[in-house]
């Protein structure tokens, strides 16, 4: 049984009775502005439908290029992934945006989501492997995917075959959120038609897309108002513009798409639901997408882990792990020792064939200089010799005066 015991500032006034415990919101905001945040974003959807331009619109900043006709697209899905760090009020986010080209791209599609697929589950993989490692890092790299932005096709029908089908596939490994791409194409009225036909489409189809959770918060001033919350949750799927174009009006910088028959801005919820998404995805859920990825997602994917592991191994005990463990890192070590014995051998022959080498040449040089000395003192004598002759010849003797004849 839990005893509730309001402690009220009044009676905790004193230094002494003052546990502290009240810091504890405190602690975990400084240990979060230390590590920072690491979110990963996965924008799936066919080439064309903005998705690189609706990226760069979300984070105020050009995480894409939007070069279109540049680049070629891949005939099969490639995923690209790409990290940036985005600071705000000192509050550091490690954002992973994975994109994948070439999806729905194809004349055939069937199955176009597995490579999708295989990215999630890798990234699940190699959180539990650090996770069961018997030395576990303190922080272990959270590279899952929290988030994918499914962008859909502005036709006013409702979803496409290729729609359901990558929803299904993929509604239990990741929190999908659909898009409504280039909401500017559809009136007012076709737009309400398209997300209606989208929501019976997700229904029939029994597909689970992220759900959005209740959040307190009414708008101030405005008694009995829905929360602002539950007005965003209205707008799902949401209706998007996105555009790289940057205008001044009035003294605010706003991104517009500008037509010659008027000014679509971005961040105008009459014109779209940009605003909104950002503020239930970015400002309000970012921490719910990440415990429900770890919660839910990755448990799905542990226990589906685990149970292909106990079929596989029933006679792995702990101690049998471990040992396989020491082994492995023993023979690891063994190997990275005889590759280090191998170089220094080599460095050793290496350093003794220049060492013979310049020995030679040594001799080499002695023998030359030998040859030379012996050429010169060759010469020398018989310069020697020559000197005598002519003295002899001059009559000198050899301490130098003349030999006198009488
Ligand atoms: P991606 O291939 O899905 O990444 O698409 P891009 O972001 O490269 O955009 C493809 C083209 O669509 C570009 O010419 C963009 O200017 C245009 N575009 C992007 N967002 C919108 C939008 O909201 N409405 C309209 N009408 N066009 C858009």
């Amino acid at each position: 049984m839990v005893v509730d015991i309001q402690r009220e500032p009044s009676q905790a006034s004193t230094k002494s009775e003052f546990m502290g415990f009240a810091n504890f919101p405190n602690q975990v905001f400084r240990r979060c502005i230390k590590n920072g945040f690491h979110f990963t974003i996965m924008v799936v959807g066919q080439s064309g439908l903005g998705k690189s331009t609706f990226t760069n619109s979300l984070f105020l900043s050009e995480v894409y290029d939007v070069k279109p006709h540049q680049m070629p697209i891949p005939s099969t899905v490639k995923i690209d992934s790409k990290t940036v760090c985005l600071v705000e009020n000192d509050v550091k986010l490690y954002m992973t945006f994975v994109d994948t080209p070439g999806f729905g791209d194809a004349v055939d599609n069937s199955n176009c989501w597995d490579p999708i697929i295989n990215f999630v589950d890798q990234r699940f993989a190699d959180y539990l492997a650090e996770e069961t490692k018997i030395e576990r890092p303190e922080n272990i790299a959270d590279n899952r995917v929290h988030l994918c932005f499914y962008f859909i096709a502005p036709t006013g029908h409702g979803l496409k075959e290729l729609d359901i089908e990558f929803m299904k596939a993929l509604q239990d490994r990741v929190n999908i959120v659909p898009i409504i791409a280039k909401a500017d194409t559809l009136t007012h009225q076709e737009m309400l038609t398209f997300k209606q036909n989208i929501l019976k489409d997700l229904d029939t189809h029994e597909i689970r897309i992220y759900k959005f959770p209740d959040q307190e918060g009414t708008i101030v001033g405005i008694k009995n108002a829905p929360t602002k919350c539950e007005d965003n949750r209205k707008r799902i799927p949401f209706a998007v513009v996105g555009s790289n174009k940057v205008i001044d009006i009035g003294s605010k910088r706003t991104r517009v798409r500008e037509y010659p028959w008027g000014t679509v801005e971005v961040e105008n919820l009459a014109h779209n639901d940009f605003l909104a998404l950002r503020d239930i995805v970015i400002r309000s859920n970012l921490v719910d997408l990440i415990n429900v990825t770890r919660d839910i997602h990755y448990e799905n994917f542990r226990y589906k882990q685990m149970c292909k592991g106990a079929k596989g191994n029933l006679e792995r005990d702990p101690f049998t792990q471990l040992e396989e463990e020491r082994r492995t890192v023993e023979k690891e070590a063994a190997e990275v020792r005889r590759t280090k014995e191998k170089i220094f051998a080599e460095k050793v022959a290496d350093r003794e064939h220049k060492l013979a080498d310049r020995g030679k040449a040594l001799d080499e040089q002695e023998k030359e200089n030998r040859r030379i000395l012996h050429e010169k003192h060759g010469m020398l004598q018989k310069s020697l010799e020559e000197l005598s002759e002519f003295r002899r010849a001059a009559g000198i003797n050899d301490s130098g005066s003349s030999i006198g004849h009488i």
